[in-house]
Parts: structure tokens; C-alpha cells; sequence
């Protein structure tokens, strides 16, 4: 199979594209490296069955083609991170909306099956119990531009279920949790690289607010497995899925962690959300999915703790070489 990777340079996206060689496929990357970097494909760089285009998904042409050319398209090129969107609005907007529109649209000109990227984030402010797919969302104002990465995803998600029920074109929605992992960079707002960068700095730890609101972290390597597995899981088409661990932690436990397991002398501070994001910025208390429908339809969901999942984020960062506490 030749699959198509949009975003294929990134965090999610480069771990993708190497299970997607492991299992041996083909695999055509198209990344313009806004937030992506070609030193994360770069250990893959001598594999022939691997073709990186720097382009933007925003030029059709070039994006008709290499559609045309896949058998199955990922689609996972998108403006991520709360810091990032809240500085480009605009274009997170642009990519984000233009981009899936002019992916699926092709796709659907080839008839070529695509996953799209998704984001826990489209529940909003829903913090009750384990999310499910078919929750409700809860949003702030539009004028919290925070909220326009979760709309704009959102029309994504309905753009893509569109066309499945109008043009029978196969869909997939992927609702990707907090993934962590190596290659992921805190630049863009990101928790956990940013505080294992501060830990093994021996800098303090910057917890934003009161580090009582919660998140469920899932290693990057399960998160592809999973996609893969939806990919050739038929009942998956027309779906939405959930990715993601239901195991919460506060992010001032995770600060504790990450403290403990890097053997940092670092102090955890609270940093008000006003003077880490600026005013009038929300954030929501808890974010858990329910897991269970992507369970009954690929037979597990991810399951490596967090431990394990830090311990991997610590080891591959440059200055985390040096040892990891037990
Ligand atoms: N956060 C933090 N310190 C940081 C970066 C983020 O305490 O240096 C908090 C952030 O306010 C949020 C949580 O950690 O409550 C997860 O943030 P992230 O941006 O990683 O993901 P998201 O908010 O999209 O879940």
C-alpha cells in the first residue's frame, strides 16, 4: 500500500510514518515544516520507500496529485498547540479549514480513503466524567480565540462525515487525547516536553493555574498503533474515535513525576494563566476520554503507563541522556 502522510514531519505524524514503514508500506510525506522538522524523519531519511515533499496541503494541484498517487491518505497536517494557535490565529485557521477542505475534497475526486486528525480539544469546557464520542460539546466565546482551533476542527469533523454520508467517501475521525512522546517539542505550548526541558535544566517548573485541573497523557507509539489498526478496521469508516488513555493525573502530580524521574533539584511554581497566555484565556478542568468504543472495535486501546511514556520523553531528550531515576 502507498500511504499518503500529510504533517508527516511532525510529532504524531513522524511516528506514524515509521510504523507505517515497519509494517512496509510506501509512504509519501507532504510537511511545509511550520511546526514540523526534517531531523524527525531523518533516521528514516535512507529508507527508498520514503518520499518527503516540503509543500503546503493548501496548494491544491500539488495536493490533487499526490492523492491520486496514494492508496490511503492520514491526514494530520494542522496548526497544533494552545501557545501556536493563540499566536497565529489566522493561519491556524487557514490550515486548519482550507487544508482539510482541499484534502478531502481531492480524496474525494481519487475515491481514496483518508483518517483525519482530530482533537480532544472540539469537547470545549465538557469536563464531566469519561468523554464520549457522541457528547455534547461545550464551548467558550468565539472571542476566545482558543476556541476557534476547537470550531475549526470541528468542521473538520463534519466536512469529513459529510462526505461519507453524501459521497460514500471512507472517513475516519481520529479524536486524539494528550499524546506525548519523543519528538514532541514544548515550543508550541505542549506540557510535558516543557516541563522535562525545565527539570533536567534544573530550572523551575511552570504549572499553570492551580495544577489541579487534569489530563490523560498517552504514549505517541500506542496512539499509531491504534490508527493503524482503525485503518484497516472496516466498521471504523463513517466513525469518530476517541485516541487516547483514561488514566487522569492533575499537572501538579505530573509536575511531581517528572521531578522524581529526572532526579531534578528543579522547584514546581503556579504561573496564572494570565501571564502564561494573556487575558481572558480558559482552560478546561478535566479532559478524560471514554475508551470503549475504540476498544470494541480495534480489541485494546492504549495502555502504556505514564511512567513508561515519561521515562521515553526524558531518555530521548538531548540533555536526559545522562540517566533517569526509578
Ligand atoms: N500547562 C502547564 N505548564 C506549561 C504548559 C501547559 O501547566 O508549561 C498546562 C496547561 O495550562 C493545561 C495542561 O498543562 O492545563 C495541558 O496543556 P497542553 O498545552 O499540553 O495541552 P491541552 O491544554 O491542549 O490539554
Amino acid at each position: 500500500m502507498k500511504a499518503l502522510v500529510t504533517g508527516g514531519a511532525g510529532f504524531i505524524g513522524s511516528h506514524l510514518v515509521e510504523r507505517l514503514l515497519e509494517a512496509g508500506h510506501e509512504v509519501q510525506v507532504v510537511d511545509n515544516l511550520s511546526t514540523g522538522a526534517r531531523r524527525n524523519l531523518a533516521h528514516l531519511e535512507e529508507d527508498h520507500r520514503l518520499q518527503v515533499t516540503v509543500e503546503s496541503i493548501l496548494d491544491q494541484a500539488y495536493m490533487d496529485e499526490a492523492i491520486k498517487q496514494a492508496d490511503l491518505v492520514f491526514h494530520l497536517a494542522a496548526a497544533v498547540g494552545v501557545e501556536w494557535v493563540l499566536q497565529h490565529p489566522l493561519g491556524s485557521l487557514e490550515t486548519n479549514l482550507r487544508g482539510t477542505d482541499i484534502v478531502l475534497a481531492a480524496a474525494d475526486r481519487h475515491k481514496r480513503p483518508v483518517l483525519i486528525a482530530s482533537t480532544s480539544e472540539v469537547y470545549g469546557k465538557n469536563d464531566g466524567g469519561p468523554l464520549r464520542e457522541d457528547d455534547d460539546r461545550i464551548l467558550g466565546s468565539g472571542q476566545v480565540t482558543r476556541w476557534l482551533y476547537a470550531t475549526a476542527k470541528a468542521a473538520d469533523e463534519a466536512l469529513a462525515l459529510a462526505y461519507w454520508q453524501e459521497h460514500q467517501l471512507p472517513t475516519i475521525v481520529l479524536r486524539f487525547f494528550n499524546t506525548i512522546g519523543p519528538r514532541q517539542t514544548g515550543r508550541y505550548g505542549m506540557v510535558v516536553p516543557r516541563l522535562v526541558g525545565q527539570a533536567l535544566a534544573n530550572e523551575p517548573l511552570t504549572v499553570y493555574g492551580d495544577g489541579k485541573q487534569t489530563r490523560c497523557f498517552t504514549y505517541v507509539r500506542d496512539v499509531v498503533k491504534s490508527v493503524m489498526s482503525l485503518a484497516e478496521c472496516g466498521s471504523a469508516w463513517g466513525q469518530v474515535f476517541n485516541i487516547g488513555r483514561d488514566q487522569e493525573i492533575t499537572i501538579d502530580d505530573l509536575a511531581r513525576r517528572i521531578v522524581e524521574l529526572t532526579g531534578s533539584c528543579s522547584a514546581i511554581i503556579h504561573v496564572p494563566y494570565q501571564d502564561a497566555y494573556g487575558p481572558g484565556f480558559e482552560d478546561m478542568r478535566r479532559r478524560v476520554p471514554d475508551v470503549s468504543k475504540l476498544r470494541r472495535c480495534i480489541g485494546y486501546a492504549p495502555d502504556t503507563d505514564l511512567d513508561e511514556a515519561l521515562r521515553q520523553v526524558i531518555a530521548s531528550h538531548p540533555a536526559g541522556v545522562a540517566g533517569i531515576a526509578s
